[in-house]
């Protein structure tokens, strides 16, 4: 579509998160009128972030961004700005102490992938007899190309099953393969798809040798990113409302959408892009009798949530934590855990006199009946957040 033709039409996208932002950063500069609408006070959903009265800064959870994450860092350099560390190894931890240490590959001699992951970890209690019973998985792995049939092929089975019928011995599994679902999709092998895990461990494992190396936010992905981006949206024409929660949308007697609505008030539109976790799609649902009569947006609703808990601690003295970024397996059975020494990673932290670390919980249900004693509690869209 040409500039002149895009600009005629409206475009509302709903939520101002990561992928509202990218919409939104996307239609404006391709000319399109676009008015992005958030129900909260700021933008940045998820990770937004805040400062506590004390003028500490809070988020929910540390943000990584590995190195397959070209879009966001191609739009680090489209806004010239220098928000991230240097690319940094990761460890593992189980109860018996370091289990596995990840280098940064990418400044490693390159070998044919998936040879460089497997040469280059190291791993500190794992037989070797357990880490070679992952070869047959690799046939899985080349034969998933990402196509809608091996994502139909692949989602019959669940991953446990599939580490099982590719002959993953039991320890790895536990040791390795569960850890890495557990932080990396939020749940365990039983309730995850094999399609979901064969993709994930291809784009942040297996594709290219670099691909888990990672780099962090030098601060808030709030401050240190969307304060600039938002700047850079509006430059470009988008418009950004907040405190614009969407109730319902319009539409014609050709079930074409013609607006959005907010409670009371209505934005002409031609097109709308929703852009909010799940369990906000089903409070839109649930308020939409235009969006209900839908079979595509009923079936949304059988989508769920996960529970995710992030911690922020102030420690009145230094603890020496060897690597800044790592995450833990073993302590509790469906539920992963990262910690981050934050001295080492955000800016304003260097100096502290104590040390500061954030402990991220994923699948963390069983812990939030223990939360009756935290000072509040947040429920955010696609995770139900909570901070204690
Ligand atoms: C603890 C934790 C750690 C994480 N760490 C990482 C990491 O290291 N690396 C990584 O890549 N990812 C990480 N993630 C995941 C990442 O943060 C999310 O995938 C991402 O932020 C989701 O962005 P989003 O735009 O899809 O949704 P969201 O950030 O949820 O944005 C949705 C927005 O929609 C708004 N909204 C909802 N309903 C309405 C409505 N009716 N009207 C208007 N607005 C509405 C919400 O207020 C919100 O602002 C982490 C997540 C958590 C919880």
């Amino acid at each position: 579509m040409t500039q002149q033709a895009s600009q005629q039409k409206k475009v509302v996208v709903v939520g101002a998160g990561w992928a509202g932002l990218g919409a939104t950063y996307h239609l404006a500069k391709q000319g399109y009128d676009v008015t992005l609408l958030e129900a909260g006070s700021e933008p940045g959903g998820l990770v937004a972030g805040w400062r506590t009265t004390a003028g500490r800064a809070i988020e929910v959870g540390i943000h990584g961004f590995w190195y397959p994450y070209r879009n966001i860092f191609s739009l680090i350099n489209e806004l010239e700005i220098d928000p991230f560390t240097h690319w940094s190894c990761s460890c593992q931890y189980s109860p018996a102490g370091l289990e596995v240490e990840s280098p940064v590959f990418q400044y490693l001699p390159r070998l044919p992938s998936p040879l460089g992951t497997f040469v280059y970890t190291r791993f500190h209690r794992l037989p070797l007899i357990d880490r070679l019973s992952a070869l047959p998985l690799l046939y899985a792995v080349i034969d998933f190309d990402n196509s809608d049939e091996a994502w139909r092929r692949y989602d019959f089975i669940t991953a446990r099953e599939l580490f099982k019928d590719f002959g993953v011995s039991a320890r790895l599994y536990q040791e390795s393969f569960e850890p890495m679902l557990l932080v990396g999709l939020f749940a365990p092998g039983e309730q995850c798809s094999a399609a979901a895990t064969l993709g994930m461990l291809y784009f942040f494992i297996l594709a290219h040798q670099p691909n888990f190396d990672v780099v962090w936010c030098r601060g808030t992905v709030g401050e240190k990113i969307f304060r600039p981006w938002v700047k850079r949206i509006q430059q470009a024409g988008g418009k950004l409302l907040t405190n614009k929660r969407v109730t319902d949308v319009i539409v014609d007697s050709e079930q074409r959408v013609t607006g959005v609505v907010c409670n009371q008030e209505v934005f002409a539109a031609d097109a709308v892009i929703f852009a909010v976790g799940i369990t906000g799609m089903k409070k839109i649902i649930a308020s939409s009798a235009n969006l209900q009569i839908r079979e595509q947006f009923r079936n949304l609703t059988n989508l769920g949530a996960i529970d995710v808990l992030a911690t922020r601690l102030w420690f009145d003295r230094k603890i020496n934590i060897p690597h800044p970024s790592n995450a833990c397996f073993g302590f509790d059975k469906t539920t992963g855990w990262t910690f981050f020494d934050l001295n080492a990673l955000h800016d304003e932290y260097k100096n502290e006199p104590g040390t500061v670390v954030e402990v991220d919980f994923y699948h963390a249900n069983q812990f939030l009946p223990l939360l009756t004693s935290c000072t509040w509690k947040y429920k955010c869209q696609n995770h139900n957040y909570v901070q204690g």
